[in-house]
């Protein structure tokens, strides 16, 4: 699934080809994906300039003056910006024309799984940050506001394992599977600790740990693109650097203990018991 750094390494690559243009037309090839797209999405955005992108946790957000396209990859989509023209594949099912210097160019999700969304919020639906999509998102783990502070303070009633606090998203968003299990390695926090019990120490090395990884993510997923095209959906693009994930009875790169496996709210959890206490 494409996670946290995945949508900003797509954001960071599509945002050269479509800020400041105008949509030249917009085609729906199907009612929807996990939800309808709108319907009169023609009309909203054909001769619209497209003013900035962003994005909330995995949503992408494209903004206009009179509103903001979302935009979520589901389960394995992904978006590329190819020449007007460019062949359609299975499961390509929306594109974004827009003009600019190279000529017209598409900005093309495909989703086979379509469990993603083409969603619009129009600025007479209210504040973006109380969609019902965004308003339950925790904290962005890059931007400031992020630290071992507000992971102690968010935590002190929380007895679920840290783990599946991370995964929840409600105190800070874009900590996916891959990124649980390895920040907390770095942390040295065992992933079973329950929440409520981890000092305010822990937390500050937990929150840097989450910090970096998801950094470094971003860096490598960026430098994997000569050109945007290059980018895929997959998961983790720092998987030759993984500590724990995906490596259950290989030796634990600090200590040379095998790598335990678990469950977690039908997660695989992968940590080292003799580094993560
Ligand atoms: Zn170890």
């Amino acid at each position: 699934m494409p996670e946290l750094p995945e949508v900003e390494v797509t954001r960071r690559g599509v945002a050269p080809h479509l800020e400041q243009r105008i949509v030249e037309d917009v085609v729906l090839r199907r009612e929807g994906l996990r939800w309808p797209f709108p319907p009169n999405l023609r009309e909203l955005l054909v001769g619209r300039q497209i003013l900035s992108t962003g994005r909330r946790g995995k949503y992408l957000l494209i903004h206009f003056e009179h509103g903001v396209l979302v935009v979520h990859l589901g389960m394995s989509g992904h978006l590329r910006v190819l020449p007007e023209g460019t062949p359609l594949k299975t499961h390509d099912h929306f594109d974004l024309v827009v003009n600019g210097p190279e000529g017209r160019q598409v900005l093309r999700l495909h989703d086979p799984r379509r469990f993603g969304a083409v969603l619009w919020h129009g600025h007479d639906d209210g504040e973006l940050a109380q969609h019902a999509l965004l308003r339950g998102l925790g904290v962005e783990p890059l931007e400031d506001g992020f630290d071992g502070a507000l992971l102690y303070e968010a935590t002190r009633n929380r007895n679920a394992p840290i783990k599946q606090v991370l995964l929840s998203g409600d105190i800070v968003v874009g900590v996916g599977n891959i990124y649980a299990c390895e920040s907390l390695f770095r942390a040295g926090i065992n992933p079973k600790t329950p929440a409520g019990r981890i000092g305010r120490a822990r937390y500050d090395k937990l929150a840097e740990a989450i910090r970096v990884i998801l950094a470094d993510a971003i860096v490598l997923g960026g430098s994997t693109l000569r050109d945007f095209i290059a980018v895929n959906g997959q998961s983790g693009y720092f998987q030759d650097t993984y500590f724990v994930y995906d490596r259950a009875g290989v030796p634990c790169r600090n200590c040379g203990a095998p790598v335990r496996q678990i469950k977690q709210g039908q997660r695989s959890t992968f940590y080292c018991a003799t580094c993560q206490k």
